[in-house]
């Protein structure tokens, strides 16, 4: 069998393990460790708040598919972000930064929770938030605060995640169909900042602190920068490669140079920077009683000439796909660069600490304060060789251990990367079984409520039936069918 054919199968297994709904099992474990948590929650929401915020607003941007070094602040040799890169020498610029999964589903819902996804429980790109899971949005409108998003990707919709809901204001209106998926909408940068900006000078309350999300979608494929964008990029020689290594929603008929595809990623990075900046302009011009924390960070990365697929994530934990970008402005904290381990679950509490609000939960993550180069961070990703499990990770400052499973709770296949001496993970290494993370790792894989990190509630289709609002618009409805997520 030649290596084409072979690369065939292996991405047509893995385009049906994206969007693969597992079959109804006994779900016991995870009812048991839903019911625990969620008296938790109750326990906490029927006790009266011990603190009151202080009333600092938040401004959290996420900007989808956008890898760090493909960034001036983190030593991209291009002009890709001039905007991002003023705002980050008054930041602390994170290196070290991960996300939990390299989709963005499962990753956005970490971050809004501070829980990995093992334990908020969203493991699929289409699937809704559970409607007990406390979100960072609900302890802010708890304590008063205006909340407010503004998303430009189709699975962050209401009706695919859920979590408009906890918002009191959420602009969802995501109507531009992606090339060559019409069914899959986005919403280009500049309409996104328009209608931020349209919220944060006409419709929020000035008087009340304020929570605003704003999540971009442009550098996700297929790379297509508007026209106005600026196209400051080329390449020297061309890198010819197998167009069948491209993904399929990226790959442009016969452009088969793939230095030409890592220029069109950076234009649309450029373009996302110029409306990133205009945003921040804004805000930044704005009256606040006390300095405003600010975030930017991505839900994951992309792959560029790495990873099983050419341009594009979701599989797999190389850092390709899970290393992000964050960059944390408040007078407060030092600006620099700063090599502590840490995770997009440390945006939850991050915050929570910043408005002076206490977390009365155990998370997963922990103040970017608090972090350290010593701490190990997980990740997972679904698996790119069609077994229909994950690939699951721990990752400290030295060391990257992985271990890989099937359909069940029973570690495969393991290994690891010494990143100091192989940054790119080139030679994988064994891994000893008493190793600590490799322990840790098993451990977690054997007692996840989720057998094979699959929803057992999310029997085939049933996740797919909940009701549709009256005012989700035709193009909303067919990208959904599309999809399968209603009938
Ligand atoms: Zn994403």
């Amino acid at each position: 069998m030649t290596h084409k054919i072979l690369l065939g199968i292996l991405v047509s297994v893995a385009v049906v393990a994206m969007y693969f709904k597992p079959a109804p099992r006994d779900s016991q474990a995870r009812q048991t460790y839903r019911e625990a948590h969620l008296s938790k929650l109750q326990d906490f929401f029927s006790e009266p708040a011990t603190q009151e915020a202080n009333g600092n607003s938040v401004l959290l941007i996420t900007i989808d598919t956008l890898r760090p070094d493909n960034l001036g602040m983190y030593g991209y040799s291009r002009n890709t972000s001039p905007k991002m890169d003023a705002f980050a020498k008054s930041s602390t610029v994170f290196s070290r930064a991960y996300s939990t999964a390299p989709l963005t589903t499962p990753s956005i819902v970490s971050m809004l929770t501070g829980f990995n996804p093992n334990r908020h429980g969203v493991r699929l790109l289409w699937q809704p938030i559970d409607r007990d899971t406390i979100t960072v949005v609900d302890y802010l409108h708890r304590a008063g605060y205006e909340t407010a998003a503004v998303v430009s990707n189709i699975v962050l919709g209401n009706e695919a995640c859920k979590l408009g809901d906890r918002f009191s204001f959420y602009d969802e209106n995501v109507d531009e169909p992606e090339a060559h998926r019409p069914d899959m909408l986005e919403r280009c940068a500049r309409r996104t900042t328009d209608a931020a900006l349209e919220w944060l000078q006409n419709r929020r309350e000035p008087e009340r602190p304020f929570f605003l999300w704003v999540h971009y979608i442009d550098p996700h494929g297929p790379y297509d920068a508007p026209s106005d964008a600026p196209k400051d990029f080329s390449h020297d020689a061309p890198v010819p490669v197998d167009m069948e290594r491209i993904a399929e929603y990226v790959r442009e008929p016969e452009l088969s140079d793939a230095a030409e595809y890592v220029d069109r990623y950076d234009e649309e990075i450029a373009y996302t920077d110029r409306e990133v900046g205009r945003l921040l302009a804004k805000f930044d011009g704005l009256k606040f009683g006390q300095p405003p924390l600010t975030i930017v960070t991505s839900d994951h990365g992309e792959n560029m000439m790495e990873g099983h697929t050419y341009f594009s994530h979701g599989y797999d934990v190389n850092n390709a796909v899970i290393h992000i970008p964050l960059i944390v402005r408040h007078p407060s904290i030092k600006a620099g660069m700063s090599d502590r381990m840490t995770s997009i679950t440390d945006i939850t509490p991050t915050i929570l600490e910043f408005v002076g609000l206490p977390v009365p939960l155990p998370l997963d993550g922990v103040t970017v304060s608090q972090s350290s180069p010593s701490r190990t961070i997980y990740a997972e990703g679904l698996d790119s060789s069609g077994s229909g499990g994950l690939h699951r990770t721990l990752i400290s400052a030295m060391t990257k251990t992985v271990v890989q499973h099937g359909r069940s709770n029973v570690p495969r296949d393991n290994w690891r990367f010494d990143l100091a001496n192989d940054p790119t993970q080139q030679n994988p290494l064994p891994v000893s079984d008493s190793a600590s993370e490799y322990v840790q790792l098993c451990n977690l894989i054997r007692s996840d409520p989720d057998p094979g990190g699959r929803p057992t509630h999310l029997a085939n289709g049933q996740h797919n039936h909940g009701p549709v609002a009256g005012n989700t618009d035709a193009k909303t409805m067919r990208a959904l069918r599309s999809l399968g997520y209603v009938e």
